[in-house]
């Protein structure tokens, strides 16, 4: 199985949360590659995290809606472990565990991924300023192991404001009505937390119509 793992066409990988950054990038992806005939899929990590249910739900219509494979990948123990920690029940250093590719990187690469593609943005870069040379030095990490199979990590939108990514989705015609963004287990958006906030302001920066369901 390993063995024929590494003789299938290459394909291309977009991790996705569910938000409405990803839902752009996984869309971008597809645009550039299906020309090329470049297979892609994307990839969710199940944790467990206490709005799991509104991310996966998301996750499986936007992957559905473009038409991808969407691989769920469940790590229990993890969740276990780390939920409940932040604001709201929120995995600390989700983006590091979740974009650091330990995990989607070793799937990508075992299933016949060349590149690895994440979504993070300036808003990420502007909390962590260390991400985009983390990035570098992890991809520079894991293609160390020198067995001729490099795996690109691509973090394209680490420079574009939020609001960029919104307008970019609006010019392709990707809705991001289905996305979600908030950081509680509410029945909608909560329209408060901060995920909330910097998506409101983004659709308003945007000029994109938010067809988000706030609660305020
Ligand atoms: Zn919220």
């Amino acid at each position: 199985m390993s063995i024929s793992n590494q003789e299938v066409q290459k394909k291309q990988f977009v991790v996705i949360s569910g938000g409405p950054d990803s839902t752009t990038l996984l869309n971008e992806v597809i645009r550039a590659n299906v020309p090329q005939n470049i297979p892609t899929e994307a990839i969710f990590i199940n944790f467990g995290q206490p709005y799991l249910l509104h991310e996966l739900t998301s996750a499986r219509i936007v992957a559905n809606a473009a038409k991808v494979r969407l691989n769920e990948i469940v790590v229990p123990g993890l969740t276990h472990a780390l939920i409940g920690q932040g604001e709201f029940g929120y995995i600390i250093f989700r983006n590091i565990i979740e974009a650091s590719y330990g995990i989607a990187s070793s799937f990508a690469r075992f299933n016949g991924g060349d590149v690895l593609y994440h979504a993070n943005i300036k808003e990420d870069v502007d909390d962590l300023p260390w991400l985009p040379e983390f990035f570098t030095r992890f991809a520079a990490t894991i293609n160390s192991i020198a067995d001729g199979h490099e795996l690109k990590i691509q973090s394209p939108y680490l420079a574009l404001p939020k609001a960029e990514v919104f307008e970019h989705a609006d010019e392709m015609g990707v809705n991001l009505r289905s996305t979600w963004s908030c950081l509680r287990a509410g029945t909608v958006h909560c329209g408060e937390c901060r995920s909330c906030l910097r998506r409101k302001q983004a659709f308003e920066q945007s000029g994109a119509k938010d067809e988000t369901l706030y609660d305020k």
